[in-house]
């Protein structure tokens, strides 16, 4: 068989060749050198699979791509406290390179505009570190991301250098207000080279599932970061990832992204996919016109939309019966699928209609594959006052989905294997009272 989503991914592309509009990147000179015809589009699954078309090996700098990882690497190495005191979380609207500050506090805005970025890239690694360290931790952080060493492209990083007035003005702005406490131009040298790292399509679209998959590269199994700070990360990226431009993509495509001037584009969907395209021209914001295309194309071809209502799952109660007969019978309420919040509520109800008289009750996950944590705790409390209102409480767990299943505070559940076992345990337990 022919592979399928690589043929997906040509067609979409050849679809895009055609439009030529927007223009290089030319502030930075190098970058203007780029060839404009280039064009690949690839997904990284989180298990490491990877599917692509086009130019998907063809190294380019990362430039803005950067920024959504460093600020990882910040909220990791200083915590959420010290990032968030110096860096804000709001939506600018602004360009990208907008020299621009919070009115009272002087903070940028937010870690996807440059003034916010270059904050960040002084607060990767620790404190203190010498400019030279933290950019060896950036791209040690890069690279981790990445799944495979990247290197710093030293002429595309001269090149910006010679030209970076404008984000030394930013730094200088930002050392006025003591958001830097350093050298303004040995962070803006830091801040190009992390720029400047050289990564392909593929790469990005491993960066991006690593986001994808909680903070875990797919292929090396390396917990880049936490999943808080994963989530902090995706949530920026949503809202400011793609600068001016951030409302139409959060409509139209709707997943969380970031843009980079080299005309990179990525893409992560929580819990699904990381996606990259590349492809030079850019579009008045500053973000790859076809690459643009792209990703509205992915989003309404696979219904990746963040805010798509997923098709309602089975229903989690399966079936709520009575085994035996008796002093022995058994409530049984049988759960199935995964479990989160409403899951769980559709539980409280059934057990709310257990009759007082029924003593026996057991709450069967066998066919349940996953709980979340707040379904595991509401869990736990229907269990809980089960107890309180005379219940014996079973919890029917082969597979231990359940993790520690203590319900706490009066509470008390026999965990076993299967019904039969549950109904033997009440069998001794009569012979016992019996003998
Ligand atoms: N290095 C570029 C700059 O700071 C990155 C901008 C971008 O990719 N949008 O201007």
């Amino acid at each position: 068989m022919r592979p399928i989503i690589p043929d997906y991914l040509a067609e979409v592309l050849s679809g895009v060749e055609p439009d030529t509009s927007g223009a290089l990147a030319d502030y930075i000179p190098q970058l203007a050198a780029a060839d404009p015809e280039r064009l690949g589009a690839a997904f990284a699954m989180l298990d490491g699979a990877v599917y692509g078309a086009g130019d998907i090996d063809i190294e380019f700098t990362i430039q803005s791509i950067s920024k959504p990882f460093i600020y990882a690497l910040a909220l990791s190495d200083r915590g959420f406290g010290p990032v968030l005191a110096k860096v804000g979380v709001e939506p600018s609207g602004e360009a990208f390179n907008e020299i621009s500050l919070e009115s009272d506090t002087g903070r940028p805005l937010n870690p996807m505009i440059n003034a916010g970025a270059i904050t960040a890239h002084s607060l990767a690694g620790a404190e203190g570190l010498a400019p030279a360290d933290r950019v060896e931790r950036v791209v040690d952080g890069l690279s981790a991301f990445a799944g495979r060493r990247l290197t710093v492209d030293e002429s595309v990083c001269a090149s910006e250098m010679e030209h970076a007035h404008r984000n030394l003005a930013i730094a200088h702005m930002l050392r006025s207000h003591d958001i830097l406490t350093e050298d303004p131009r040995a962070v803006v040298d830091g801040y190009t080279r992390q720029c400047s790292v050289l990564v392909t399509t593929r790469d990005l679209a491993m960066m991006a599932a690593t986001l994808a998959n909680r903070g875990t590269n797919p292929l090396s199994g390396e917990q880049v970061v936490s999943e808080t700070v994963v989530r902090q990360v995706l949530s920026v990226m949503f809202s400011c990832g793609m600068y001016d431009a951030a409302g139409d993509w959060a409509t139209q495509v709707g997943i969380p992204a970031k843009s980079g001037v080299a005309g990179g584009l990525i893409g992560a969907l929580p819990g699904q996919i990381g996606m990259a395209t590349f492809s030079p021209r850019l579009d008045r914001h500053g973000n790859s016109v076809r690459g643009v295309s792209l990703f509205e194309r992915f989003s309404s071809d696979m219904g990746l939309h963040v805010m798509e209502v997923p098709a309602t799952g089975r229903a989690v109660v399966r079936s709520h019966h009575v085994v035996g007969s008796g002093p022995n019978a058994l409530r049984v309420l049988e759960l199935q699928g995964g479990i989160g919040f409403a899951g769980a509520e559709r539980a409280i109800q059934e057990a709310m209609a257990i009759p007082p008289g029924d003593i026996r009750v057991a709450l069967d996950l066998t066919r349940v594959h996953a709980i979340d944590d707040v379904a595991r705790r509401v869990l736990l409390e229907v269990a809980r006052r089960l107890t309180l209102t005379g219940h014996e409480v079973y919890l029917i767990d082969p597979e231990s989905v359940m993790p520690d299943p203590d319900p706490g505070d009066g509470g008390r559940i026999t965990v076993v294997d299967t019904v039969e076992y549950a109904d033997l345990q009440a069998t001794e337990a009569a012979q016992g009272q019996g003998g």
